[in-house]
């Protein structure tokens, strides 16, 4: 049983008890307001939580080891080649989840990341605002769709999976099981698209990173590339390698 599942019998147990003690007079009607909130609170709470596994089961971190994973998502996008120079300087492998509509474009990137030795993930097709408010098999259209994307371009298929914006729900949980893909989370969420400042942002990264953390990260945002070097060099001073993510979490990352 999933979290959620749990979760909907806790609710409906509680709400049957209250509403007992409701009809013979022990109890206002009005305590089934607090059930229902906290089932739906709990609903929304786990959606947004990836780490919490609570629709579906995604990798979030590896235990006891001193290396770390970089990720990036929503490329190819306007850093994805200086990211990419940095990373071969520093001899880094990475993983890009990619949006399949940018990666239709720019397929001459998706062919870099594997030349490179990085590993290709899928993002969904389009990445759109409303990607969690479709059916399953519009959600599993979309995976399927960037996987002949990449196929097409490497061909091989990807099975690793990022979430667009991390949300999860039981119809995505259908579409990853559907199309036999992994999903892959974080353990630390360096926040860069909404970072103002390259200190601050570093900062938070280096000040938490510990071994086996999987990082998110976006090469379409331009602070990020500025921070790079820094943050290898960073974490390299900590103690901590660079391993590819598929390799860090021992999983196959093509099909
Ligand atoms: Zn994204």
């Amino acid at each position: 049983m999933r979290p959620y599942q749990i979760v909907h019998l806790l609710a409906a147990i509680a709400a049957i008890g209250i509403g007992t003690l409701a009809y013979f007079h022990y109890l206002s009607w009005w305590w089934l307001v607090l059930p229902l909130f906290l089932h739906q609170a709990l609903l929304i709470l786990g959606a947004i939580y990836i780490g919490w596994n609570f629709y579906l089961v995604s990798m979030h971190k590896a235990d006891a080891v001193q290396a770390v994973a970089l990720t990036f998502d929503d490329g190819p996008a306007t850093e994805t080649t200086a990211i990419l120079d940095i990373l071969k300087a520093e001899h880094v492998e990475a993983a890009f989840f990619c949006i399949g509509k940018h990666a239709q474009a720019h397929p001459e990137l998706v062919k870099r990341w594997h030349e490179d030795g990085h590993v290709v993930g899928n993002h969904s097709f389009l990445h759109g605002f409303h990607f969690d408010w479709q059916s399953s098999r519009k959600m599993a259209q979309e995976l399927e769709q960037t996987n002949e994307v990449i196929f097409k371009t490497l061909g091989k298929t990807p099975l690793l999976f990022r979430p667009p914006y991390g949300v999860t729900n039981p119809n995505l949980a259908r579409a990853v099981r559907a199309t036999g893909m992994c999903s892959i989370g974080w353990s630390l969420r360096s926040f860069d698209t909404k970072a103002r400042d390259k200190d601050e942002l570093l900062n938070r990264i280096l000040g938490r990173l510990k071994g086996g953390d999987i990082i998110l990260l976006h090469d379409s945002v331009s602070l990020t590339r500025e921070i790079l070097t820094d943050l290898i060099h960073g974490a390299r001073q900590k103690g901590y390698t660079f391993v590819r993510v598929d390799k860090m979490l021992g999983i196959e990352a093509y099909a």
